[in-house]
């Protein structure tokens, strides 16, 4: 198959790799010339595990090559995907289609015998259609079928994720399509991974479906944390305790400081607010937003209560700043909300994360950025772990403790155990766990 994907990111990069790997001859394009030339050169723009490799293996097997030029790329192309962002219109929360239609109307310009255009990127219900309308207004006589096969990798294990998927869904309404999207996802079905072929809007549902479950997951442990707060339960008890039903699942109840990234808050706004518009609000999902928005700011209460109630004039050490472990994308990251709250409760921030320094350093002003967890926090009031990194779970917490002005540590993944951090010295703060019963 010769496969033409649109768009060079986390997703675009990831599934043209992959393709690439299964053995298809995949061009892969993008509006970024930069982009495309560091890719040329072997130069990955993102930080995710295994990829560099991935793309070169395929580049050097002449199946993978970058291009800037739709037109040139598209003539050979049995299928075209679009994996371009789909952001948060500034000012409402829909989803910012800008980026698809655009890529529409170029494809569109190009087409040249029957051709598969599929939607990668997340887009709300009815976007194919209107995709389907733009290349017929653009280009009347093509030949071509639009069709919707949502991603649903995760970032940090996106090559497992998309080579061994739980499930893959398209959404059609052309019968000629399904035979190339069969033969597309051939190698994965001899995988024996689920194809799931339904209607265009219900593919276009299910993704935003997913997403929104899982926000409301991880925001339905959070305020159980709270509640474990306040009746001196752990949260990690009750996570357990209602995991192990197989009705309910283990996954997605770590309680935190609020989901961030690329995905879950702009999904979760886009399918809320296309809810409204459609006289059918989604009250759960709406409820999930507010209340992961104000998880954020609890979460710098959570800090300055751990420094005595005051942060102006201290030394806050952040641990962690991408949204999660293993990806360098800061994108709506929890570090920012906390770290510009700590700001402007007047703290000096310093911050250390192991791949997301370069892009923090664009969105953050004024924080030092240190180049180990030991270097900022020396001479520190406190220090906060924001983002799980396996780097971060066995420091050496004798040196670090003895090397702070006073060894506060806020612990927002609960990656530690009270007691043993409390035998350096440290007073100790996680999320949702009772403090320990003392000796009477
Ligand atoms: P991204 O911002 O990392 O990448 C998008 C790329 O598209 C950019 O490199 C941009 O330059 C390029 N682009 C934009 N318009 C273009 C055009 N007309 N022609 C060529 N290139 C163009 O975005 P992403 O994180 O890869 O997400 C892409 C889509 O996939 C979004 O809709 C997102 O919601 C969805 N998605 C993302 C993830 C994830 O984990 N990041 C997971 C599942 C689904």
């Amino acid at each position: 198959m010769r496969v033409l994907m649109v768009g060079a990111g986390y997703v675009g990069l990831v599934s043209a790799a992959c393709f690439a790997d299964f053995g298809h001859q995949v061009v892969c394009i993008d509006s970024d010339a930069g982009k495309i030339e560091a890719l040329r050169g072997g130069k990955i723009p993102i930080y995710e595990p295994g990829l560099g490799e991935l793309v070169s293996t395929n580049l050097r097997a002449g199946r993978l090559s970058f291009e800037t030029d739709l037109k040139e790329a598209i003539a050979d192309a049995d299928v075209v995907f679009m994996a371009v962002g789909t952001p948060s219109r500034r000012g409402d929360g829909h989803a910012d289609l800008s980026h698809v239609y655009a890529a529409a109307r170029q494809i569109a310009g190009a087409l040249r015998g029957f051709t598969v255009i599929v939607t990668k990127s997340t887009v709300p219900v009815g976007t194919g259609d209107e995709v389907e309308r733009i290349i017929r207004e653009t280009n009347p006589d093509a030949d071509f079928a639009v069709v919707s096969n949502p991603e649903f990798l995760r970032e940090g294990a996106a090559i497992s994720d998309f080579k061994r998927p739980d499930r893959i869904v398209i959404g059609l309404e052309d019968e000629r399509a399904r035979a190339v999207m069969a033969e597309v996802y051939r190698p994965l079905y001899l995988n024996a991974a689920p194809i799931m072929y339904t209607a265009r809007r219900s593919a276009e549902l299910i993704k935003y479906a997913a997403n929104a479950y899982l926000a409301m997951k991880i925001t339905f442990i959070n305020e159980m944390a709270d509640l474990c707060e306040a009746l001196d339960a752990d949260v990690q008890d009750v996570a357990r305790g209602i995991g192990l039903d197989q009705r309910i699942g283990s996954k997605f109840l770590h309680a935190g400081p609020g989901y961030g990234g690329s995905c879950f808050p702009k999904d979760t706004m886009a399918l809320a607010k296309a809810a409204q518009d459609a006289a059918s609000p989604v009250r759960l999902v709406e409820a999930t937003v507010a209340i992961n928005d104000s998880r954020k700011r609890a979460m710098a209460r959570k800090v300055t209560a751990a420094c005595g109630g005051e942060v102006r004039g201290k030394t806050v050490a952040v641990l962690g700043l991408t949204f999660k472990p293993n990806t360098d994308d800061m994108r709506e990251a929890p570090s920012l909300a906390l770290i510009q709250a700590l700001q402007d409760g007047g703290a000096r921030v310093r911050a250390y994360d192991p791949e997301g320094m370069e892009g923090a350093r664009a969105l953050l002003d004024g924080v030092t950025f240190g180049n180990s967890p030991y270097e900022i926090a020396e001479s520190a009031d406190a220090l906060v772990i924001v983002t799980e990194w396996d780097a971060f779970r066995a420091l050496d917490l004798d040196r670090i403790g003895k090397s702070m002005k006073t060894p506060v540590l806020v612990d927002l993944r609960n990656i530690y155990k009270q007691g043993e951090v409390e035998k350096y010295g440290f007073t100790y703060t996680s999320v949702g766990r009772p403090r320990p019963k003392r000796a009477a």
